[in-house]
C-alpha cells in the first residue's frame, strides 16, 4: 500500500537535484568548525546510552519519515532554515548533533553548516560542542545493519523497541 510506495520513494536517486549547489574540494575546510563526518557504527557506538548525542534527520517531509533512527528529531530541510531557533531550542541539552539526509551528500551537510553558521552568528545558548554528518546518510545507516525505528510517532519518541529477532519467527 501507501507504505510501499515511500519506502521505494526513500531510495530515489538524486539525479533531479543535480542543479544544486555541489560541494567544493576544499569544503572540507569550510566545515572546519566542528563539522566532521562519522561512520555509522561509530555513530551508534557513540548514540548509544548518551543523551547528549541528537541525530537530526534533514530529509524531506513527503514520507521520507518511515523508517528513521530511534529518536531522531525531524527538521526536513525544505523549512530547515526557517526552523533554526526552534533546533536550537530542542538541542539546548545536548553537546553532539549528527545531521543526516538520506545519503548526506547534499541536504545533511548543508543543513549541518547552516546550524553551524546559526550557532555562531546568534551567540545562542548552547552547549553544543560538535556538529557531524552521518556518512552516507540514512541509507548508509540502514545498509550496514544499524537499528532503525518504524514507529509514526512525529517526534519519535525513541523508545521503539529492537526488531524482533529472525530466529523467534522460525
Ligand atoms: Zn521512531
Amino acid at each position: 500500500m501507501v507504505l510501499h510506495s515511500m519506502c521505494r520513494f526513500l531510495g530515489a536517486p538524486f539525479s533531479r537535484r543535480r542543479g544544486e549547489r555541489r560541494e567544493e574540494p576544499g569544503s572540507g575546510k569550510a566545515m572546519a568548525r566542528g563539522v566532521a563526518y562519522v561512520s555509522p557504527a561509530k555513530l551508534l557506538a557513540m548514540a548509544r546510552g548518551n543523551p547528549r548525542v541528537a541525530i537530526i534527520d534533514v530529509r524531506g517531509g513527503g514520507g521520507g519519515y518511515q523508517a528513521h533512527t530511534a529518536g531522531s528529531p525531524h527538521f526536513p530541510s525544505r523549512s530547515f532554515a526557517a526552523r533554526l531557533p526552534e533546533l536550537a531550542r530542542a538541542t539546548t541539552d545536548k553537546d553532539t548533533l549528527v545531521f543526516h539526509c538520506a545519503l548526506s551528500k547534499v541536504r545533511g551537510p548543508s543543513c549541518a553548516k547552516m546550524f553551524s553558521d546559526y550557532l555562531s552568528e546568534n551567540k545562542e545558548e548552547s552547549g553544543i560542542k560538535n556538529i557531524m554528518v552521518l556518512e552516507r546518510g540514512f541509507n548508509g545507516w540502514e545498509h550496514s545493519g544499524q537499528p532503525v525505528c518504524r514507529c509514526t510517532d512525529a517526534p519519535c519518541k525513541g523508545t521503539c523497541p529492537p526488531e524482533p529477532e529472525p530466529e523467534s519467527e522460525l
